[in-house]
């Protein structure tokens, strides 16, 4: 699954190691990724096809800028430590100079940038993608995350970054890094004798004319998930469901989810949408489907979620085994 697929060890044994964790910092080897307000350093470098496009760029500690936050051990890449940094503090201008810097000291590189992973993701490789992921997930946390939920005082940073604690000595509050739980959800109608088997997908007013995808919504407080996956179906297409199958998952870093994929089957199929959620939703059959472009892609009047999305998963897993029961 994409975001998923990295080859890094996370190496909790280290995190509570203050002296290893600073040598291997300090050592020449360690390689930082720094993140500029959730976009990620990036240049377009030719890939094995032959093609230019983005691909993560980790620069050596000591050609960072300095930073007021605390640095976030990510792992081990082999033997290689992985840090990240946050630069979200500088201003535009300041950015703007160290990236001209950088692009000099990066020439196998074009147009070194910071960029937003949400755009590039499907264009990189699945590495990357995975360890860029986790990177703008936990500075995510550690930017948004700077005082206490119980008294209001400061945090600082521990375990390598993966907790902080209140500065407060009378409070001493652990916080850690928040993952919001989201089902995601592939509801589909069995063929009939007059009708071959087809799935739900809806689409948001604000994507692009003619995306649609599947269903999707946050898990409530109290419920299971798949209650979750149920309310939210019949909430947003008054589609009522059962045989609720967990699929696969995936991190959504956009900005601190995980979406947690199923499949239902309806047991009801007059659908009426909900205006708050849903611009459209509507019946497709594998067919159909097999004739959209991908998202972005305009010269199809219908187009499918992003190929780097869980939603693109279920939908393109659907297709093919709707392919070999046809056949
Ligand atoms: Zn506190």
């Amino acid at each position: 699954m994409f975001y998923s697929n990295t080859p890094l060890d996370r190496a909790d044994h280290l995190r509570s190691d203050g002296a290893t964790l600073k040598t291997l910092f300090e050592s020449e080897r360690a390689l930082l990724l720094p993140v500029w307000r959730g976009k990620l350093l990036v240049g377009d470098k030719n890939n094995v096809a032959g093609n230019s496009g983005p691909a993560m760029i980790t620069i050596p500690v000591t050609q960072c800028p300095a930073s007021a936050d605390a640095d976030l051990f990510l792992g081990l890449l082999d033997t290689t430590p992985v840090f990240a940094r946050s630069l979200s503090s500088l201003e535009e201008p300041q950015l703007t100079s160290w990236l001209s810097l950088a692009q000099t000291t990066e020439p196998e590189f074009n147009a070194v940038r910071f960029d937003d992973l949400r755009v590039i993701g499907p264009a990189l490789n699945a590495n990357d993608g995975a360890l860029m992921a986790y990177a703008r997930g936990l500075l995510f946390w550690h930017d948004s995350c700077r005082f206490c939920s119980r008294c209001g005082h400061a945090l600082h940073s521990i375990n390598g970054g993966h907790a902080k604690t209140c500065d407060n000595s009378a409070c001493n509050y652990q916080s850690f890094p928040r993952t919001d739980p989201a089902v995601i959800m592939l509801v589909t109608h069995d063929a009939t004798n007059n009708a071959p088997a087809q799935c739900l997908l809806g689409r948001n007013a604000a994507w692009p004319k003619g995306v649609f995808s599947t269903l999707a919504g946050f898990v409530e407080t109290g419920e299971s998930l798949e209650q979750g996956v149920q309310r939210e179906v019949f909430e947003e297409a008054n589609i009522r469901t059962e045989n609720v199958r967990y699929i696969a998952s995936q991190p959504w870093p956009f900005p601190r989810s995980i979406m947690l994929g199923f499949e239902a089957t309806a047991t009801s199929t007059e659908i009426t949408i909900d205006p708050k959620e849903l611009d459209d939703a509507r019946w497709f059959t594998a067919e159909e489907l097999k004739t959209f472009g991908t998202w972005g892609d305009e010269q199809y009047e219908f187009q499918l979620p992003r190929t780097d999305s869980i939603a693109r998963f279920l939908i393109d897993r659907w297709i093919k085994e709707h392919e070999l029961t046809a056949s």
